[in-house]
């Protein structure tokens, strides 16, 4: 039988565009559809308007601590409406870029909401289309848990397009989004309480970075409340909102901004049609080829629960083109060593195990860490600290996790998920010579073992 297409993509986001552009380069005859914006999540609410808007957080500290430096700057104000046109403007160039990207590339493109109709056709604006094959890469949405006042809460989504910046803001949830956003809107001179539902934010990172980062933010003035969850929020008369806690306590805010994960984004795709089974979390359940339990259904990204990174999505996009049209080029994507940033102020930066995991997973452990001003500190009186850590397998030598807390934690961890994924070991480390002065320096530098 003849399809229209060897290859239908849902979703035009980070792993659907990957998918559909290196398909059609192997020459397949490629369609994507999109319903709301070109590059999805990290492009449009995600990873891009994210970093921009803290970067914006930054220049607060920057300009304060300018004058130890020799600038004067005169008063410095703040304008949100001119970093979210900015924003915006920016946004719109990156969509464009998609654009030309996709149907440079030969892919069709259909701008409306896609529907499965059955395992080979997928129907967009009332038209249908038949497919040997369709890729679901139709990501995630925020998820708010169903409380009284929910409606007056906020997500992400909503945060990038605030017509003001809130003078109060409640920020609920430990995770990702959670910290990033505490950042930007403490940077910004909002008065930010962080409240998360358990003992200690950031479950799953390293113990000395969830307190370091714990300490950092509450010297930043981010009012940090832990084993607290709202059991409703109510519109005052004046405009402003009461979110009462579940142990009674009611605090007053302009926003309650919600970031307790992100749900697959399955609404009206018609997975009803089909064979389609979804895992115990409602993600779409996919064997190590990506398929679904549908054959001819693939998919990948956020809509499959793995790991919600935009880089994870991208690998996974291109891990299905090759198999399907390129099968000798093919490689199976590493989970293992996935190197991983928190944007918050200061950054986290992680790749490999955390010292927990490693002693978890039966590793004998040997810890090295470094905590210190950042030089570039050492004129003002801002007194925050950087934390470096190693986890090290002391049998093998075997660096099993590098941990940092700290300005461009981010940037540095980059080349250390190089060195990890190559098995380097402690002793590879201390012969590698540091660059200087530099924090990153630090991580070859490490000589005594503090466990
Ligand atoms: P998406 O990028 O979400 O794309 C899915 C697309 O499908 C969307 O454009 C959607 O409109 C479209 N779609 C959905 N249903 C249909 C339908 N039925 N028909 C047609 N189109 C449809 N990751 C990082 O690595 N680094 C970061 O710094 C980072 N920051 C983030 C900050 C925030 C606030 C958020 C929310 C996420 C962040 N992420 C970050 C995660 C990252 O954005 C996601 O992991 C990534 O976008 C997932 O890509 P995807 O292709 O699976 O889905
Ligand atoms: P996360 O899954 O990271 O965190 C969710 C947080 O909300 C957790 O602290 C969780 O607590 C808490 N939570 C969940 N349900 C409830 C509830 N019903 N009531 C109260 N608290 C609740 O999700 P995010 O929304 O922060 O981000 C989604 C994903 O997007 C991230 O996991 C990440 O993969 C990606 N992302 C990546 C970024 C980056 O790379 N820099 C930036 C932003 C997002 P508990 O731990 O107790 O379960």
């Amino acid at each position: 039988m003849s399809y229209d297409f060897d290859l239908f993509v849902i979703g035009a986001g980070s792993g659907g565009v990957r998918a559909a552009r290196f398909a059609a380069g192997y020459g397949a005859r490629v369609a994507v559809a999109e319903s709301r914006y070109l590059g999805g999540t990290c492009v449009n609410v995600g990873c891009v308007p994210k970093k921009l808007l803290v970067y914006g957080a930054h220049y607060a500290e920057d300009i304060e601590q300018a004058g130890a430096y020799g600038w004067s700057l005169g008063e410095a104000s703040f304008d949100w409406a001119t970093l979210i046109s900015n924003k915006n403007r920016e946004i719109q160039r990156l969509n464009g870029i998609y654009r030309n990207l996709l149907t440079n590339s030969g892919v069709s493109l259909f701008e409306g909401h896609a529907r499965i109709i059955d395992a080979h056709s997928v129907e967009v604006n009332g038209q249908r289309h038949s497919c040997e094959r369709i890729l679901i890469a139709v990501g995630g949405w925020p998820q708010i848990p169903d409380i009284p006042g929910r409606e007056l809460a906020i997500s992400s989504n909503e945060a990038f397009f605030l017509p003001e910046m809130p003078k109060r803001v409640l920020v609920v949830g430990g995770g990702y989004i959670a910290v990033e956003f505490a950042s930007i809107f403490n940077g910004m001179d909002a008065q930010t309480s962080l409240l998360y539902r358990g003992d200690l934010f950031l479950r799953g990172f390293d113990g000395a970075v969830r307190e370091h980062l714990r300490d950092e933010l509450s010297k930043k003035g981010v009012d940090l409340q832990f084993n607290a969850d709202i059991a409703r929020i109510e519109r005052q008369a004046d405009g402003s909102l009461i979110a009462t806690l579940k142990d009674g306590r009611e605090l007053q805010t302009d926003c309650v901004f919600y970031a307790t994960g992100r749900r697959p984004m399955l609404d009206n795709l018609g997975l009803e049609n089909v064979e389609v089974k979804l895992d115990e979390r409602g993600f779409i359940a996919v064997d190590d080829l990506y398929q679904s339990s549908t054959p001819s259904i693939l998919a990948i990204g956020d809509v499959i629960g793995r790991v919600q990174l935009t880089p994870v999505a991208l690998a996974e996009g291109m891990a299905v083109a090759r198999y399907l049209f390129k099968p000798e080029e093919y490689r199976p994507v590493d989970y293992r060593t996935i190197p991983t940033a928190v944007f918050s102020l200061p950054n986290i930066g992680t790749v490999g195990l955390s010292e927990e995991q490693a002693i978890e997973q039966g590793y004998q452990v040997r810890i090295f860490e470094s905590r210190f001003r950042p030089m570039k500190l050492t004129l003002t009186d801002n007194q925050e600290r950087t934390l470096m850590k190693l986890v090290v397998d002391a049998k093998t030598d075997r660096v099993l996790g590098c941990h940092m807390v700290g300005p461009e934690a981010g940037e540095i961890v980059q080349g250390l998920a190089v060195a990890l994924k190559a098995g380097a070991t402690k002793q590879i480390f201390d012969e590698t010579i540091g660059v200087h002065p530099s924090a990153a320096e630090e991580f070859v530098t490490l000589r005594t073992a503090v466990r």
